[in-house]
C-alpha cells in the first residue's frame, strides 16, 4: 500500500463514530467495573489467548484470593497454579507470580505507569504496558492486541502477516497516531479492542460497523483473506500411555520440572512408548503393578502438539519410591489440564471416598 494512501487514511479516521459505538455496545466486565493496575494487568494476562466469558470466574476467584500486589507477592506458587488451574498457559501465572513480588520490592507496592519502569516488570510486554496505561491511568496509547491486529489490517488493507513482530510493530505504531487528544482517548484504544472482538471478528459482522465506509477490506471485498498470517507450524501428534497407580489409599504423582511446558504442575507417571508401557512404569516406580480398569482417554491440546494420553488405572503392591499423595492432598494441588480429566475421571469412577 501506497504510503501516502496510508497516512490520509489515518487522518480522515473516523474517531468519534467508533467512541459513540462503543458507548452503545459497551459490554460489562468485572475488570471493567474498578480497572486499577492491578485489576488491569491481572485480566490481561488472563485474556492472552483465553476468552472473555472463560476469564470471569477466574478472575473474581483472583481478586478475592489475591486482592491486592503485595498478596498476589506473597503467595507461594502452587497456591497459585492451583487457582490457575484450567486456563492454560501456566508460564502466564508463573510471570505475574513473579512480576508481583518484583513490583512489591523494585516499587513499593505500586504498580508504575511509564512505560520504562512498567517495561522492567517480568511478564509485562508492549499490549499489557498500553493497556495499563490506557485503562488504568487514562492514558492517550492505544493498546493493540489481536482484535485491534485484524481489525486495522482489513481498514487498511495491510496484506502483511500480523503474526510477524514487523507487522505488529507496524500497526501498533498506526494506532498510537490514530489515538485522539481529546479526553475520550482511553475510551477509543477500549473501543478499537471490542469492535474488533465484537463486530471485527473471524467472520465479520460488516453491516453493523461503524468502519464500513473507511474499510478497504470491505471496499475490496477482501474480508475473507485479511488479515494475512505465517503458514502454521505443523501440529505434532503424540501418544502418552499413563499409569494411575494406588497404594495404601494414596495416589501416585509427580511435579514436572521447571525446566518443561508444564513446569509445577502435577501430572501421573507416563510413558512415550507403547511396548511393554506396564513394565516400564514398573520398573519407573520401583512396583510390580496389578492392573484395576482403564479409564477414558483423554485429548490434550498445548502449544505445537496434540497429546492422546491412555490412561489405566493400577494397584502397586510394594511401596514406590515415586511421591505418594492422599486424595485430600492431590485435590490441592495444580494439574496440567489433561492429567486433570483423568484425575476428575478417577473421582468419577467411585475409587476413592
Ligand atoms: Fe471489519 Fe467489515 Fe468493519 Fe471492515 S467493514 S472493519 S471488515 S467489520
Amino acid at each position: 500500500m501506497a504510503k501516502n494512501v496510508f497516512s490520509e487514511q489515518s487522518q480522515n479516521f473516523p474517531t468519534k463514530e467508533i467512541i459513540e459505538w462503543f458507548r452503545r455496545n459497551r459490554r460489562s466486565f468485572p475488570w471493567r467495573e474498578a480497572p486499577s493496575p492491578y485489576a488491569v494487568w491481572v485480566s490481561e494476562v488472563m485474556l492472552q489467548q483465553t476468552r472473555a466469558s472463560v476469564v470471569i470466574p477466574y478472575f473474581l476467584r483472583w481478586m478475592q484470593k489475591f486482592p491486592t500486589v503485595h498478596a498476589l507477592a506473597l503467595a507461594d506458587e502452587p497456591v497459585v497454579l492451583k487457582l490457575w488451574e484450567g486456563l492454560g498457559y501456566y508460564s502466564r501465572a508463573r510471570r505475574l507470580l513473579a512480576g508481583a513480588r518484583q513490583v512489591v520490592q523494585e516499587f513499593g507496592g505500586e504498580i508504575p505507569s511509564s512505560t520504562q519502569d512498567l517495561a522492567k516488570i517480568k511478564g509485562i510486554g508492549p499490549y499489557t504496558i498500553h493497556a495499563i496505561q490506557a485503562f488504568a491511568f487514562q492514558q492517550h496509547v492505544a493498546a493493540v492486541d489481536g482484535n485491534v491486529l485484524r481489525l486495522l489490517s482489513r481498514v487498511f488493507g495491510i496484506d502483511e502477516p500480523i503474526d510477524r513482530a514487523v507487522t505488529r510493530i507496524k500497526i501498533s505504531s498506526l494506532a498510537q497516531q490514530l489515538v485522539p487528544s481529546c479526553d475520550e482517548a482511553p475510551f477509543f484504544s477500549e473501543a478499537l479492542i471490542e469492535l474488533g472482538a465484537c463486530v471485527c471478528k473471524r467472520t465479520p459482522i460488516c453491516g453493523h460497523c461503524p468502519l464500513q465506509a473507511y474499510c478497504v477490506a470491505w471496499r475490496e471485498g477482501r474480508q475473507q483473506t485479511l488479515p494475512r498470517r505465517k503458514p502454521r507450524e505443523q501440529i505434532i501428534k503424540r501418544s502418552r500411555w499413563v499409569g494411575v497407580i494406588l497404594y495404601d489409599n494414596k495416589i501416585i504423582l509427580e511435579k514436572r520440572p521447571e525446566s518443561e511446558i508444564m513446569g509445577g504442575l502435577y501430572e501421573f507417571p507416563y510413558v512415550e512408548n507403547e511396548i511393554g508401557w506396564v513394565e516400564q512404569i514398573s520398573a519407573y516406580v520401583g512396583a510390580s503393578l496389578k492392573p484395576i480398569l482403564d479409564l477414558k482417554e483423554q485429548s490434550h491440546l498445548f502449544t505445537k502438539y496434540k497429546v492422546l494420553l491412555i490412561p489405566q488405572v493400577f494397584s502397586a503392591e510394594q511401596p514406590p519410591r515415586l511421591p505418594l499423595y492422599t486424595f485430600e492432598e492431590a485435590s490441592q494441588l495444580p494439574f496440567s489440564s489433561g492429567h486433570k480429566r483423568i484425575y476428575q475421571a478417577l473421582q468419577e469412577a467411585y475409587l476413592f471416598p
